[in-house]
């Protein structure tokens, strides 16, 4: 997606080889219309899917996730991080290891927003590690709902999460695929 591609070279600060901030447009100030954008091209790439339900993980995949769930005329699910005494305590868990905070936490939603009925499509920001969303993966097939695929905005191919999801048999598509970078350099797929 040439325009998110062209707003990470402008706007992206490299801080390592593996750390991109997108702070500016996409994980603190969020530029409405890039999102929608993003969302419309995800949806069109799972269109005849049939897709029933849109999931995500709290809190940055959450416009994304929305913006897609609204091309598809579907309500999106955004999987808790964090334990709440309102939680059901029946719902579906995952525990996640998180390489950019390096802690452990669990992923949860619950049993009675997702099925063996659901055709489901995974939204995120970022597909890095693919740890995140592999703890998605696990509590769909819980579910026993179908997942159609993964849909991400920017992924860092030279990390290891599409190969993860690839192994598993999960589609993924995502709109901007780093190759490699650098502070002051980037190279997109
Ligand atoms: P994972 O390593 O599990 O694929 O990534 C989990 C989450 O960490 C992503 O959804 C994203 O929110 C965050 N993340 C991973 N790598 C980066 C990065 O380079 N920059 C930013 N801003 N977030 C990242």
């Amino acid at each position: 997606m040439y325009i998110l591609q062209e707003r990470i070279r402008q706007e992206g600060l490299i801080l390592s080889d593996t750390v991109l901030k997108v702070d500016t447009f996409i994980n603190h100030q969020v530029d409405t219309a890039l999102v929608v954008a993003i969302g419309e091209q995800l949806a069109d790439y799972f269109r005849q899917e049939q897709i029933t339900k849109v999931i995500t993980i709290e809190a940055s995949g959450i416009q994304f996730a929305m913006a897609t769930a609204i091309a598809l005329q579907t309500p999106f699910i955004y999987a808790k991080k964090k334990k709440s005494i309102i939680q059901d305590e029946t719902a579906y868990r995952a525990p996640v290891y998180s390489f950019t905070k390096q802690e452990n936490y669990e992923v949860s939603i619950s049993r009675n927003l997702l099925d063996a009925t659901d055709r489901v499509l995974v939204v995120d920001d970022f597909l890095a590690t693919g740890a995140a969303l592999i703890g998605i993966v696990d509590i769909i097939a819980q579910s026993g709902a179908h997942l159609v695929g993964v849909g991400c905005a920017i992924e860092k191919s030279f990390q290891a999460g599409r190969q993860l999801l690839e192994e598993k048999g999960v589609r993924v598509h995502s709109l901007a695929r780093i190759k490699q970078m650098s502070p002051g350099h980037i190279e997109f797929l």
